[in-house]
């Protein structure tokens, strides 16, 4: 597993051997289920995990690692309310884990095994592979969450181009994908113009660059987007409000540039701009069900692999190192057991 834990001056990040008994501890593995775990991956949370930034891990030492994929190795009946007449899950049940506090304050997914709450667990879609479902992950889940929030919202039904800023990471890669797939003319953000080519790969119609959205803007600008995706927030999440078409809405799932919003209520009372907020950690089961459902649905999964790099665990802290550096294009899968 990797560990990471914290002295007076560091947070460090090891791979290590552990034995079960970190399973056994009730405050970091809470729960009834034991995975074996077969991949994981690494999203810009983790990034932040595992290379000691603050704010992530609130219980030092920990497995971090917010997603995981395995099979159910057993299931403590004992711990199971007696009025849950059916069981959700048996032994050898393929399942997915994402978000609910694992990687930040209970034990995560860079591991060969979790104990986990079974009301945290997805069944796996039977049409996705372990190592597709770990290559969609929180960030492929997420940007499912905010298309879903966007067609609630009604903006999808009108013309326009669709924005997504951060567009070659985890999640704009799979936002450009989906958005793509489902009939909607999709322009890519992103401060790597080499990426071009993969971005229209993905089905982007067009490409613009980051520094057109991220410096300090007016707060009406010129309409452009019916909808958007935003994984930047700052600066860039305020000019996309203020060049947001009159009823259109925008997403905010992320803080890649800032958490900052500089923005004013003018996008809101002039043009009735919504702005909808997206958490995937506590995000409630119906939802993640849907959510996956969707997935399975309107994914193209051979894309899904054109954007997915897997590695080993022992090569999974240099992926941490490289996703802060916003050096990672699309998602990173990890192989566990590799
Ligand atoms: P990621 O793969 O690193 O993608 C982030 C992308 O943002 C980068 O690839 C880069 O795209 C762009 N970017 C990086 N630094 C930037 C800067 N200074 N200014 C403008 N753009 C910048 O990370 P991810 O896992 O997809 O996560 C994206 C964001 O969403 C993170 O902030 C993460 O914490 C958040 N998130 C939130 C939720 C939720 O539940 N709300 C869930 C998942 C992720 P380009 O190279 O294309 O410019």
């Amino acid at each position: 597993a990797l560990w990471t834990s914290q002295t007076d001056d560091a947070i460090t990040t090891e791979l290590t051997e552990l034995d079960d008994s970190v399973l056994h501890d009730d405050e970091r593995a809470p729960g009834d289920v034991i995975v074996d775990i077969e991949y994981s991956g690494i999203n810009y949370k983790d990034g932040l995990a595992i290379m000691g930034r603050p704010g992530v891990i609130r219980n030092y030492p920990l497995i971090p690692g917010i997603d995981l994929v395995g099979t159910i190795a057993s299931i403590d009946t004992s711990a199971t309310d007696a009025a849950d007449a059916e069981p959700r899950f048996a032994v050898g049940d393929p399942v997915i884990v994402t978000g609910w506090g694992v990687g930040e304050s209970f034990h995560g997914g860079l591991a060969e095994r979790a104990r986990v709450k079974s009301e945290w667990l997805v069944p796996l879609p039977s049409t996705i592979s372990a190592a597709r479902a770990a290559a969609i992950g929180t960030a492929g889940f997420t940007a499912m969450l905010a298309v879903l929030a966007l067609e609630r919202s009604g903006a999808l039904e009108a013309e326009g181009p669709v924005l997504v800023t951060g567009a070659a990471g985890g999640v704009g890669s799979i936002a450009t994908l989906l958005l793509s797939r489902l009939g909607h003319s999709v322009t890519a953000s992103t401060g790597r113009p080499e990426q071009s080519g993969y971005l229209r790969s993905l089905g982007a119609s067009d490409v613009i660059d980051r520094s057109e959205l991220s410096a300090a803007g007016r707060p009406l600008q010129k309409q452009r987007w019916a909808a958007a995706i935003d994984a930047v927030g700052g600066a860039t999440l305020a000019n996309v409000l203020a060049q947001t078409n009159y009823d259109g809405a925008v997403a905010s799932c992320g803080l890649a540039q800032s958490a900052d919003l500089p923005t004013t209520v003018m996008p809101f009372i002039l043009r009735g701009v919504k702005l909808l907020g997206i958490n995937s950690v506590l995000a409630p089961l119906p939802l993640r069900e849907t959510a996956w459902a969707r997935l399975a649905r309107d994914l193209d999964l051979d894309a899904l692999d054109s954007l997915t790099t897997t590695v080993p665990l022992e090569a999974a802290i240099d992926q941490a190192a490289l996703i802060l550096e916003g050096g990672v294009r699309g998602r990173t899968v990890v192989d566990v057991r590799a």
